[in-house]
């Protein structure tokens, strides 16, 4: 396996993505992150690449796709046209989901959520203690899939039964030839920090479902590989999922870009903006006579 931290070459040309997923429209988050691409790879005359990451089809729709690149060139974006749809690549998911089930590293979890809760509340009176939680508040996996033979596990995929494919944590951690990190660069793209990456705290993460043959995870670190980003610049909110993309790419042994985690535009409640928040939408902000240079001093503050 390749070595635990070895970041890509700064003197390779930059290649730099934005990519949103289609399940609604855009607000002033994702302007901030797209303006910020965009400002790396002029900086680093590189290339601004576009991936629409709609793999959740029941929650993706086109007329959102659609929008989401009306909503970049009024903005003033020049991304290279046509975008990465990773709802076209599902075959190239799997091949790298069939390499870590070849390395041992997947079994298949088929517990509901209510069944899940219940595990959690279970283990969690027998340890004494509340049961771990990953970076995102969510309870670690607390089933006992892990443990399931090859056959029933084929069994009962075979049936239809609803499952998860999730990576067996403890077993890749195992696998890495030494400590993991990551490169943190600043806005001129400088490296700025090495920051330990911790992907244990996720537990055994979901890699595919039934329904979704991939999850946002795999599918990220594929595409950044296949498409040979070198600068992942995106918010702060998917810092703590790093440690998980690191480690799939060194399992993987694909190249490792540096990273930039940005501040998040916070709506007036202080949190995070979501994208039901029309007032916050690029398309309503227009709609309004908002000019994207009022856009761009809106969220041009803070750091
Ligand atoms: N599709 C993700 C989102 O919309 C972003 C993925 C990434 O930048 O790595 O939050």
């Amino acid at each position: 396996m390749a070595a635990a931290h070895q970041p890509i070459s700064m003197d390779q040309p930059a290649v730099l993505r934005f990519a949103p997923s289609p399940n609604g429209l855009l607000h002033l988050g994702h302007a901030l992150s797209a303006l910020e691409n965009a400002a790396m790879a002029r900086r680093l005359g590189g290339r601004l690449l576009l991936r629409i990451e709609d793999i959740d089809r029941t929650r993706c729709r086109p007329e959102f796709e659609r929008a989401i690149i009306e909503d970049l060139a009024w903005l003033g974006l020049d991304f290279e046209m046509p975008p990465r749809r990773q709802s076209e690549h599902l075959a190239t998911y799997r091949a790298a989901l069939d390499r870590l089930d070849a390395m041992g590293l997947v079994f298949a979890s088929f517990e509901s959520r209510a069944e899940l809760k219940a595990l959690v509340a279970e283990r969690a009176a027998a340890g004494g203690r509340p049961w771990p939680t990953d970076p995102d508040g969510a309870p670690l996996y607390a089933g006992r899939g892990a443990a399931m033979s090859a056959a029933e596990r084929a069994r009962r995929i075979a049936a239809g039964e609803p499952f998860a494919l999730r990576l067996r944590m403890a077993e890749a951690l195992a696998r890495l030839g030494g400590p993991l990190a990551w490169t943190e660069v600043d806005e001129t793209g400088a490296p700025a920090s090495h920051v330990p990456a911790d992907p244990g705290r996720w537990g055994d993460v979901v890699l595919a479902r039934k329904e979704v043959p991939t999850s946002y995870h795999l599918s990220v670190v594929v595409d950044d590989a296949l498409q040979g980003v070198t600068h992942v610049v995106r918010g702060q909110d998917l810092r703590e999922a790093t440690a998980v993309h690191r480690l799939l790419q060194a399992l993987l042994g694909l190249p490792e870009p540096v990273y930039r985690h940005h501040r998040l535009v916070l709506g007036a409640d202080g949190r995070k903006l979501s994208k039901s928040e029309a007032a916050t939408g690029l398309a309503a902000l227009r709609a309004m006579g908002v000019t994207p240079d009022e856009v761009r001093r809106q969220i041009a503050h803070g750091e």
